[in-house]
């Protein structure tokens, strides 16, 4: 929430730069914090709010906003890292080849159908080609992912592919050795495993997943 508060303070300090203003008086924003900073409680409001978001740089580059979807009281909630071109043009996440991997996790493995689990992403904008995604935004963006966690309330989450796991627990382990292990949080439990575009490139690693998501059913 601190990240989110500080890019829409950034954002008003740009702003007044435009207008020629070099210096502001600090009050102005005392009392802002609680009341309009807070982002709603209310997932479809979230990604109302969410698809006229503005805070980092990736908003100029995207054609939609790319926000999760799926059942919003499900106990299972997968995470990516950002939309791609084809999600990027449909507003969707996981579409193409790696989407049809991951409804292949998700049916084949788990035996539930896809629109019964929620699907989100770290970021929400598709990064331009060869853009490089600077660390702040993913730290903006993880405010809306955060608060989708709070309201979904999912039991497991899988995270897909090393960028979702290390965003969310801050724990930089190689998800070689963290894959498949159950991390008891709070509210969730987190069970990483890898990204369904990479196991296009590394068919092999399938029954490693297979695994992973064993164990995501035995939890449940
Ligand atoms: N598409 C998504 O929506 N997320 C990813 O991580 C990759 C592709």
């Amino acid at each position: 929430m601190k990240n989110l508060q500080n890019a829409l303070l950034l954002k008003q300090l740009y702003q007044l730069k435009v207008l020629g203003y070099y210096y502001t008086d600090v009050k102005l924003y005392k009392g802002k914090e609680q009341s309009e900073l807070q982002l709603p409680n209310n997932l479809e409001v979230l990604k109302k709010q969410a698809s006229n978001c503005h805070l980092c740089s990736l908003s100029k580059g995207r054609y939609h906003v790319v926000f999760g979807e799926g059942n919003s009281m499900s106990e299972i909630m997968f995470i990516g890292d950002a939309p791609l071109e084809i999600e990027d043009n449909e507003g969707r996440p996981f579409l193409g080849r790696g989407g049809e991997m991951l409804t292949a996790m998700i049916e084949k493995v788990l035996g539930i159908p896809r629109q019964n689990v929620y699907i989100t992403n770290l970021l929400k904008c598709r990064p331009l080609t060869n853009q490089e995604v600077h660390e702040s935004e993913f730290h903006t963006c993880k405010a809306y992912l955060f608060k989708e966690i709070d309201l979904v309330k999912p039991k497991v989450i899988v995270t897909l592919g090393e960028k979702a796991y290390h965003y969310l627990t801050n724990d930089s382990t190689a998800l070689k050795e963290i894959r498949g292990s159950i991390m008891k949080k709070e509210n969730y439990s987190i069970v990483p495993t890898y990204h369904p575009n990479f196991l296009l490139k590394n068919p092999s690693l399938k029954k490693e997943v297979f695994l992973d998501l064993k164990k995501v059913k035995s939890i449940l």
